[in-house]
């Protein structure tokens, strides 16, 4: 299935050869390699990405979700442009990100108190600081099949064979990749989304340890699984019942499944949030908030708002926080996104092109189950039911990626070659855009071995 994709990118390969003399794996993140190595890019306008050797491809992967208004808006990028005239960084406050704060504030129901940070990995690092500060307990509980960031403290059951993950009732803590302290891995109690009674029996177990519960509001992080039978309505209950802080990740839901990202969409209030990806519209905004009671923890030892006298600490900081290019890309973002009608937009090829791509699996006998909400979605190679994590270990992974390399071959690219992504529509995606890349999707499922 890649003959071809070879045979088109010469440049790529060239480029790969050279890449990994100076990075491992030759790319910049690890998820970026896939066999037989990935295609390096020149630019990107609008749906398309043009690679070195300048084939143009439709883009459904959107950067891993940021590119919500297409590639280079004009709106986002003449506000970096300006900005990048008036200063760089200073590290001293500035309008720009103060203004993008209010924003935040105003659209995301749970956040009464905002701070930003440059990746979705800080984000819910520090939100977790936050909130073992404010309860002064040590313990966090995520679910397992989750993916919340980079760091030891969240890098935990994210995938894993059934031997090492356990027993699905109460799942093993497994650090994901090695160089993790085992002490940390002890801190972290893996629950089973979508299982209300095992999640209820973990964390009544942990109660009096468990900080927080940090989980993603539809778990995209494989794939997309979405909430059945008000498990969140549940978890926010009994969460404020055992006083353990509920963090929504919006890294990837935030501002993208509606203008009050997930917790709007679905009218489920978390204590925190964080958010990332769409927020920035393709650069590196991102953040975490809450209640203000919450987010005061972070204010160092002394006296509150109130004049009572305040010993917690829990440290944020960072050079680049609300770096000033980002503030305004993130502001321009947040501008369009907010009462004009990108949801709409985005929503309606979302389901266009998702329902598009279960027709075109059915049509030609490939076991697909296509899931989505809204502009998000993935396509699992099986037929089986898709309503807990373990469920996806049923999807057929090289298939999935011969599915996906062919579609690349013919220019059109379906999120990441890996089973446990996802993929998005834009706001520059056409109708017909849409409609093209399903016929693709359709001769690539007739070409993947199904038989
Ligand atoms: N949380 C979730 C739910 C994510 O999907 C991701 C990234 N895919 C992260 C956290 C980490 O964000 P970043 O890659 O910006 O560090």
């Amino acid at each position: 299935h890649a003959a071809r994709y070879r045979e088109m990118t010469p440049k790529s390969r060239k480029f790969h050869e050279r890449a990994a003399d100076v990075t491992p794996l030759g790319v910049e993140s690890n998820i970026r390699s896939f066999d037989p190595y990935p295609f390096y890019t020149e630019s990107a306008n609008g749906s398309y990405i043009t690679d070195v050797d300048g084939n143009e491809y439709l883009d459904f992967l959107l950067a891993l979700g940021p590119i919500i208004l297409g590639h280079n808006h004009p709106k986002v990028t003449n506000a970096v442009q300006e900005m990048a005239e008036a200063s760089d960084i200073t590290a001293t406050p500035t309008p720009v990100a103060i203004e993008f704060m209010e924003k935040v504030a105003e659209m995301t129901p749970c956040i009464e108190r905002v701070r930003m940070s440059n990746s979705g990995t800080e984000a819910t690092m520090h939100a977790l600081r936050v909130a073992r500060s404010y309860t002064g307990k040590s313990k966090i509980a995520k679910p397992e099949g989750g993916y919340a960031g980079a760091h030891d403290y969240a890098l935990q059951s994210v995938h894993g064979s059934k031997e090492a993950l356990g027993p699905a009732e109460e799942p093993n803590t497994v650090p994901h990749g090695t160089g993790i302290p085992e002490q940390v891995s002890e801190t972290v109690v893996p629950i089973p989304f979508n299982d209300k009674g095992n999640t209820e029996k973990i964390l009544r177990k942990h109660a009096d340890d468990m900080a927080a519960v940090i989980i993603e509001p539809v778990m995209f992080s494989c794939g997309c699984l979405k909430p059945r039978d008000g498990y969140h309505e549940f978890l926010r209950d009994l969460t404020e019942e055992l006083g353990i802080v509920l963090i929504w990740d919006e890294v990837m839901t935030g501002f993208r499944l509606g203008p009050a990202s997930a917790q709007g969409r679905f009218d489920v209030i978390p204590d925190m949030a964080t958010f990332a990806k769409a927020a920035g519209g393709g650069y590196q905004v991102a953040g975490f908030g809450g209640e203000a009671e919450i987010m005061n923890e972070i204010i160092p030892p002394g006296e509150d708002e109130e004049g009572e006298s305040w010993n917690s600490s829990a440290f944020h900081g960072g050079t680049y926080n609300g770096h000033p290019l980002a503030a305004a890309a993130g502001l321009a973002t947040l501008e369009v996104l907010d009462g004009g009608d990108v949801y709409d937009h985005i929503d309606r090829l979302g389901n266009r092109l998702f329902t598009g791509l279960q027709e075109a699996a059915d049509d030609t006998g490939v076991d697909a189950n296509v899931q989505h909400i809204g502009s998000m979605g993935q396509v699992y190679m099986t037929d089986a039911k898709i309503h807990r994590f373990r469920d996806t270990w049923q999807a057929n992974e090289e298939q999935f990626a011969d599915w996906w390399i062919e579609a690349a071959a013919n220019e059109v690219i379906f999120g990441n070659p890996i089973q446990d992504e996802r993929f998005f529509t834009t706001y520059t995606h056409t109708e017909e855009q849409i409609d093209h890349a399903i016929e693709v999707a359709e001769d690539a499922f007739r070409a993947v071995d199904h038989e």
